[in-house]
């Protein structure tokens, strides 16, 4: 008996983020190979700013389990420049995942079980050196294929969670510089850092962000959670950091009396005045985004989405918060297949901001005489927090919540079961999530 409850709980530590489940069907290579989803266990890499050759070199060791025989997959958007299976050198190939997105393989059958992959890479993407000084984020986008963490290091797809641990080193240079990140950080001396992000973060979840001490002004205010926690709140813009601070203040308090404690050990505005982009307790904003923005580490960075038919979720409801809660009666509905799309893809369907957001005020005006669809909300995320999620199971939540069957609802409006309507409102750029080109992302630094 002891042995068993032994086993059961290095089972259950081993695997408590272990989310093959969640992983796309293996890839069919041909000659019986396939392309193996891997779950990674742990990540390190170190990244070092070299002011003599001006470049940014990463190097990475993954831990990972490979649950059946094949070539392990991961991803990683730039050509690595040395690759170790096992402490044997090998190559990696892209191929295409059912046409909609790319991703990285080792060129080398494995048999299943527990291997370390080493890669060095360079980091080049958003990254600007001056003569003694240098700036570099992580910029993500989840309207682009390919644009979460995979840009900048080996990293898995959205589904797979793990501890990171990153060292930041910047080499030939006496200017200070800070990192906004978050992470855990400890400075080990001067530009000289320690990072470890929590073992929940998926791809999607970072923010990363250095530059020179004093490039933008700064505050820290202290948020206190209804949970009783002490949470840091830090703002920098060269925009009214005041302005940014209050509004962060106010939006917490809602956000908190609506859905429950704030999920994360920190908040970070970066008060970019374009953006944005979500990321777990930090965000790139507009002003104007911003409470858009922070109900986002509820939904998208709280509970999260597994892939891309599961991402316009979190914009449909952030978008109805954005509204006012609105209801819709089923006359203002549009079909969609917003969640139906290839399971292979990594992006979110812009059909969300609007049809999607329609649709929670729907389910709303629909379900509102039991309990008001926030209720619920709160539930899911309660219960999901940090469990990547496919919309099969966001529909199961509600239907057990409310003892009903939304199936001919979800196949019409959802998964384009009966056709899609083709208009063009989708063409309209969200106002909080505008397409930033890579120029423009760059100018953000
Ligand atoms: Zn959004």
């Amino acid at each position: 008996m002891k042995l068993l409850v032994l086993l059961f709980s290095v089972a259950i530590s081993s695997f408590a983020f272990a989310n093959l489940h969640q992983a796309p069907p293996n890839l069919d290579f041909g000659n019986s190979t396939a392309g193996v989803f891997v779950d990674f266990k742990t990540a390190k890499s170190v990244l070092t700013y070299n002011f003599g050759t001006r470049e940014v070199l990463a190097e990475t060791t993954v831990e990972f389990f490979q649950p059946v025989k094949g070539m392990p997959i991961f991803d990683l958007v730039s050509e690595p420049s040395k690759v170790l299976i096992d402490g044997l050198e090998a190559s990696t190939q892209l191929t295409s995942m059912d046409g909609v997105s790319r991703v990285r393989f080792i060129n080398k059958v494995l048999e299943p079980g527990l291997h370390t992959l080493n890669v060095s890479n360079e980091v080049s993407k958003n990254v600007s050196f001056s003569s003694t000084t240098v700036r570099s984020a992580f910029w993500m986008s989840d309207l682009s294929d390919r644009r979460y963490m995979e840009q900048y290091l080996p990293s898995n797809l959205e589904y797979d969670q793990y501890q990171t641990d990153l060292e930041v080193k910047i080499v030939g240079t006496d200017r200070e510089h800070q990192i906004n990140t978050n992470g855990s950080i400890s400075e080990l001396s001067k530009n000289h850092w320690n990072i470890t992000y929590p073992a929940v973060y998926t791809a999607s979840s970072y923010f990363y962000h250095l530059f020179e001490k004093g490039a933008y002004p700064q505050d820290t205010k202290i948020y206190k959670s209804i949970d009783g926690r002490d949470i840091p709140v830090i703002v920098y813009t060269n925009q009214s950091v005041s302005r940014f601070m209050n509004e962060t203040l106010k939006a917490l308090a809602e956000l908190e009396a609506d859905y429950g404690p704030w999920p994360h050990a920190q908040v970070i505005i970066y008060g970019a005045g374009q953006g944005g982009m979500e990321h777990c307790g930090a965000t790139i904003t507009s002003y104007s985004a911003l409470g858009h923005e922070l109900i986002h580490s509820y939904f998208a960075r709280g509970i999260m989405p597994a892939h891309g038919n599961s991402g316009w979720v979190d914009e449909a409801i952030a978008s109805w918060r954005d509204g006012g809660y609105p209801g819709y009666s089923s006359r203002s509905l549009s079909r969609t297949d917003m969640a139906g799309h290839s399971t292979y893809q990594r992006t979110t369907d812009r059909d969300a901001y609007t049809k999607g957001m329609r649709f929670i005020g729907h389910l709303h005006s629909k379900l509102e005489s039991q309990e008001s669809f926030k209720v619920f909300l709160k539930s899911f995320f309660t219960e999901r927090k940090f469990k990547p999620f496919k919309t099969h199971e966001f529909k199961a939540a509600i239907e057990t919540f409310y003892s009903t069957d939304l199936s001919s609802e979800f196949d019409l409006y959802i998964y384009g079961k009966k056709g899609v309507d083709k208009d063009h409102e989708h063409k309209h750029e969200n106002p909080h999530h505008p397409k930033l080109s890579e120029q423009e992302l760059f100018n953000l630094l």
